[in-house]
């Protein structure tokens, strides 16, 4: 009995496993097949201007629609402001597991024109490469999107989940009209367990894969404003109160302030990888940040020669504006400066500030909280997640590398849904290292992308996306 039983276990387990691999292998899209249908979808979608200074993403939605409509993919439109619409196109499984969200952003940011070698409207293909603001940031990831939506209708995949595709507006200017309202208002229309959108990379250095980085949380913008008050009075006559006087020492003082170091499972992750693929001289700078060891010269090391790595170490304050007086001879009452400050996730501000106002320790300088301070501080992405294990083992198998959670320095619409509850990974194409020096990368005066590259991210997110939805 007890044989019995057991040998008809592993006969099922046989059958299920092999009807699935039959499955899989009658169902796959042909890739070179479809490159050309990419291209063209790709192209379209760059042509049209989405940038902030024309104002309006409705002219992508319309055409992303058109292209859903005709496959038969049910699709709805939501907007807060009408000329940023934001379209959902969902793909019923059976409900058996909670669905797949797949995000991308159809705004671009704005362009000088006159800097383009080729007018970055004009989706320009030369060698190898397409040219278009929004090739790297986010058109990339809005045709990988839908080209997964479109081969799940076609060859009719049993799905045991819903895959949505959210396709948001204003993510670079104005998240009020895009994530942040669907997420307030819609919420039902976009809910999920897992959600991919921008952010990631696969980093390719001298023709060689080095690795793949998966965003799976980001540092939190929390500006705040100095105001130094001092008394007015004419110029020929100094006064030690002077409030540009005292700004400018405030901002010394932060300037020289050097906010804890704190890792989280990510960087400490991130580090300890990335100490297992780089140099040995590197490697002890990474490992050095881990086991605290060593830990302050590599940071003044990061500080000098690698200030993004700086970055993901703490909280950090940078004085980007300043304003104070106005004529030469006028002692002003008031000077101020803004600071950008980028928090950790974790970082309890109340207390940041406190400390900050130790620091400049002058009862002329007041600190004022602005109100970017309202985007959420979500808690990071999981690493032991279903959806990062198949992000990692197809990254893997596709690129034949290692893959490294990371923590962006930059906010992008996933901390709106990771608020939720939702775990959400920044992925992204493969791009060379050199690229983004010579100019063509994201919000460049240029911006472009391989063929190749968007051909496999293509198919990068299918490999996911199928294989984290198909019926099993
Ligand atoms: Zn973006």
């Amino acid at each position: 009995m007890k044989l019995i039983h057991r040998l008809s276990i592993i006969l099922c387990t046989f059958f299920i496993a092999f009807g699935s691999y039959a499955q899989t292998q009658t169902k796959q899209p042909d890739w070179t097949k479809l490159q050309e249908e990419t291209m063209k979808y790709f192209q379209a979608i760059l042509r049209i201007n989405s940038s902030v200074a024309t104002g309006s993403e409705a002219p992508v939605v319309d055409y992303l629609k058109s292209v859903l409509d005709r496959e038969g993919i049910a699709t709805k439109v939501f907007f807060k402001d009408p000329k940023h619409p934001n379209l959902v196109a969902r793909i019923k499984g059976s409900g058996k597991k909670k669905p797949l969200l797949i995000m991308a952003h159809t705004d671009v940011v704005s362009v000088d024109s006159t800097k383009w070698i080729h007018p970055p409207f004009s989706a320009k293909r030369e060698g190898g490469y397409v040219y278009g603001r929004g090739a790297v940031d986010d058109k990339d990831n809005v045709v990988a999107a839908l080209m997964v939506m479109i081969q799940l209708k076609r060859l009719k995949i049993a799905l045991d989940r819903d895959v949505i595709f959210l396709a948001e507006s204003g993510e670079e200017s104005n998240s009020s009209v895009g994530i942040e309202y669907m997420v307030k208002e819609h919420w039902s229309e976009i809910e999920a367990e897992f959600c991919f959108a921008e952010g990631g990379v696969i980093s390719r250095k001298e023709g060689k894969v080095l690795f793949a980085g998966i965003a799976t949380t980001e540092k939190v913008p929390r500006s705040v404003k100095l105001v130094a008050r001092g008394t007015a009075g004419h110029g020929s006559v100094p006064l030690q109160d002077n409030a540009v006087v005292h700004l400018s020492q405030a901002i010394a003082k932060i300037a020289a302030w050097q906010t804890p170091m704190r890792l989280n499972e990510t960087t400490r992750t991130f580090f300890t990888r990335m100490a297992a693929i780089v140099p040995p001289v590197d490697a002890a700078r990474y490992l050095a940040l881990v086991n605290g060891n060593g830990a302050e010269k590599a940071q003044e090391y990061f500080a000098a020669r690698e200030p993004r790595v700086y970055s993901t170490l703490r909280t950090s304050i940078s004085p980007n504006m300043i304003k104070g007086g106005y004529l030469v001879n006028i002692i002003p009452s008031e000077a101020e400066a803004t600071l950008d400050i980028r928090a950790l996730p974790d970082e309890d501000m109340k207390i940041l500030l406190a400390e900050m106002k130790r620091v400049i320790n002058d009862s002329q300088i007041e600190i004022v909280i602005l109100d970017s301070n309202l985007r959420p501080a979500a808690r990071p992405s999981k690493l032991e997640t279903e959806a990062f294990l198949m992000l990692e083992s197809t990254l893997n198998k596709m690129y034949n590398t290692v893959s490294l959670p990371m923590m962006l320095t930059g906010a992008t619409d996933m901390a709106f849904v990771r608020e939720k509850g939702v775990e959400c990974y920044g992925i992204g194409p493969l791009t060379d290292a050199e690229d983004g020096p010579k100019g063509f990368g994201a919000h460049s005066d240029q911006e472009r992308i391989l063929e190749e590259s968007i051909n496999k991210f293509v198919q990068f997110n299918w490999e996911v996306i199928f294989n984290l939805a198909k019926a099993n």
